[in-house]
């Protein structure tokens, strides 16, 4: 279980999280959605351990992150697909997914699970020798995912997976991550500002505005326009 108490943090003298507090249970899908800037992207990198919290504790499995390289939250089972997709372009798509392993030392089982990563996803699968940056915007989120998963997360961090993609692709990736979650024993914490879509993935949603969490529900029974009625909350 992922548990974050009170984390603020930020860059430089701005500081962007003001005490954020969330739980994410094992095998939970909770999605964060929320307004531009308000700071969901930096949530992923501090719990990805790639910007410092300031104050605060955040613990996964009973144990603190906060002494952690990000690394080594890697091999702790957090796996980070970060927005924008940012596959390495002129590697292939094969070269990004065996990247994604980089923590793991079981060689044989790394070529199964790239592999299995490929049959499941034929749109990728064709272009396996191709330099991923030749690769459609939904493909290389897609083989972003993929990357992540090669590291075999127990937390799938994402973050904005139907960024800057057409309609039909956004369905096909959240098709895929339907299966995902299906098919793997993993919780994900996912960032999206495509609240009907967070919505059919996930068990609960939280709302974060200006840095602070200001609602949290479980996902069965709540409407998109109930979500978005909280972006402009203030906390006093
Ligand atoms: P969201 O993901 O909700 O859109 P972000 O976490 O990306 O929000 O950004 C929150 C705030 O932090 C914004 O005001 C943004 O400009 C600022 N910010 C994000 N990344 C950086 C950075 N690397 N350096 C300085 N400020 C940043």
């Amino acid at each position: 279980m992922l548990d974050v108490r009170e984390v603020r943090a930020g860059y430089g003298v701005t500081q962007v999280l003001h005490a954020v507090s969330l739980t994410v249970r094992p095998g939970e899908v909770l999605a964060v959605c929320g307004p531009n800037g308000a700071g969901k992207s930096t949530l992923l990198r501090v719990l990805a351990r790639q910007v410092r919290a300031t104050s605060g504790t955040i613990a996964y499995g009973g144990a603190s992150l906060l002494k952690d390289s990000p690394s080594a939250v890697v091999a702790r089972g957090i796996a980070l697909c970060p927005e924008n997709r940012r596959v390495f372009p002129r590697m292939t798509t094969e070269q990004n997914l065996r990247l994604g392993a980089y923590t793991r030392r079981d060689r044989s089982k790394i070529t199964e699970d790239v592999e299995r990563y490929l049959a499941a996803w034929p749109v990728i699968e064709r272009r396996r020798n191709s330099p991923a940056g030749l690769l459609s915007g939904g493909e290389q989120q897609i083989l972003a995912i993929g990357r992540a998963m090669m590291s075999n997360p127990s937390l799938l961090l994402l973050d904005e997976p139907s960024l800057g993609l057409a309609p039909i692709l956004i369905d096909q990736v959240y098709e895929g991550l339907k299966r995902l979650v299906a098919e793997h024993e993993m919780s994900v914490l996912l960032v999206e500002q495509n609240v009907t879509k967070a919505l059919e993935l996930c068990d609960r949603i939280a709302v974060l505005t200006a840095g602070r969490i200001v609602f949290e529900a479980d996902a069965a029974g709540v409407e998109p326009d109930e979500v978005g009625s909280h972006y402009w909350e203030t906390v006093a």
